[in-house]
């Protein structure tokens, strides 16, 4: 058997070796090592491929969120909305930008915010809510919107986990995540869906206006060559990035669907099982499982992530310290604040390899161990 990863971006990049050679030689020989054609090119076919009018590639996807709210226009002390429950980068910018993060609870059956909890949590401060597609699932985009709309907010997508996801309204037309929101930030962290060989990331919106805006202060806050009309900080994704990421983007359907086929595996292999809550897939939300993250019920998880591991398994936990408890939030008081739901998954999910090259010796080991474990 193949050794486990919890992602093998290895074996993914064997099987476009030829293609991703022969384009990163091709950038060294022009050496346009800054904005060359490719960086335009993989602009044009992203927006394509997601139906997006605009796309403003960016060094990485905490630069994407941060450019996004820089451009909306938000004063020292505003409040954006997000969910407790996701990776650091979502809320950090928030504080970064002196504005104030305010955490709400999760839906536990999505990973994605509350609607409700979200409603409640608005008040006359509020400018924006950043909605996270968790995992790989949609958030529930059609209520968030609706919302926004009546209280007058910006919506922006964190979208760096579920590139590909298809969202479903429910008069049945379909719009990809990233590109609901007034604004959609993504990464190309080697490890997300459509990952680079090193960092990268991309803004979307459909806003012309906007565009101009996201453009410009992601360099410098230039309008035309040295001058500058904002401040703006310098975030670029190089062309060798862009040529890789234009030749994967192309595969990344086939990506998404490797990732369901293991996915799908999982959940055959654990239905049933009463101490494990496979990952639910709502019906407006097609599911792109960036992770696989099961709720443990009655199991000592770190026992299990410590069985696995002696077994050449990895297992992560995504994510053990929410949002509202981290020290870096300590000025705004947010620990003390009661989570119950967010609390309940923190010590409750764990996260099973996934990736595009799992096979099927490999996935019947890790569901075997894992059940042996939870069985015992
Ligand atoms: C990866 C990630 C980011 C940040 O992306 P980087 O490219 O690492 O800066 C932001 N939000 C979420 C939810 C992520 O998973």
């Amino acid at each position: 058997m193949r050794p486990i990863q919890m992602v093998d971006t290895k074996t993914q990049y064997h099987k476009i070796k030829s293609d991703v050679d022969k384009e990163v030689l091709d950038v060294l020989e022009s050496s346009a090592f800054i904005n060359g054609k490719p960086v335009q090119d993989f602009a044009a076919n992203l927006s394509a491929y997601l139906g997006v009018k605009h796309t403003i590639p960016c060094a990485n996807g905490t630069d994407a969120l941060q450019i996004a709210m820089m451009a909306l226009g938000f004063q020292p002390g505003d409040e954006v909305i997000t969910p407790s429950f996701t990776y650091i980068a979502t809320t950090e910018v928030i504080a970064l930008l002196k504005l104030t993060p305010v955490f709400v609870e999760v839906d536990p059956k999505t990973f994605c915010i509350d609607p409700t909890a979200l409603e409640k949590a608005i008040t006359p401060k509020t400018k924006a809510i950043v909605p996270v597609h968790l995992y790989g699932h949609a958030a529930p985009m059609e209520e968030i919107m609706a919302i926004a709309k009546k209280y007058d907010l910006f919506v922006i997508e964190d979208n760096a986990q579920a590139i590909g996801c298809d969202y479903t309204f429910s008069d049945g037309t379909k719009k990809k995540t990233g590109t609901i929101g007034h604004i959609g930030a993504t990464s190309f962290y080697p490890s997300k869906n459509l990952g680079a060989f090193g960092d990268g990331g991309a803004i979307f919106t459909n806003d012309d206006e906007l565009a101009v805006k996201l453009k410009m202060i992601a360099n410098h806050g230039q309008s035309k060559r040295y001058y500058h009309d904002v401040v703006g900080c310098n975030s670029r994704l190089d062309t060798i990035q862009a040529a890789i990421l234009d030749i994967k983007l192309r595969h990344l359907d086939e990506y998404t669907i490797a990732r369901r086929a293991a996915a799908d595996f999982y959940d055959k292999s654990f239905a049933g099982n009463p101490k494990i809550k496979t990952p639910y897939r709502a019906p407006f939300s097609h599911h792109v499982f960036h992770q696989y993250t099961m709720i443990l019920e009655g199991v000592d998880r770190d026992g299990l992530n410590q069985f696995l591991a002696e077994h050449k398994i990895p297992s992560m936990i995504y994510y053990p310290v929410p949002g509202h408890k981290q020290k870096m939030f300590e000025q705004f008081g947010t620990a003390s604040q009661v989570m119950p739901v967010t609390d309940w998954l923190t010590g409750r999910v764990i996260s099973l390899p996934m990736h595009t090259e799992l096979d099927e010796e490999q996935l019947k080991f890790i569901t075997n161990k894992v059940l042996e474990y939870v069985n015992k």
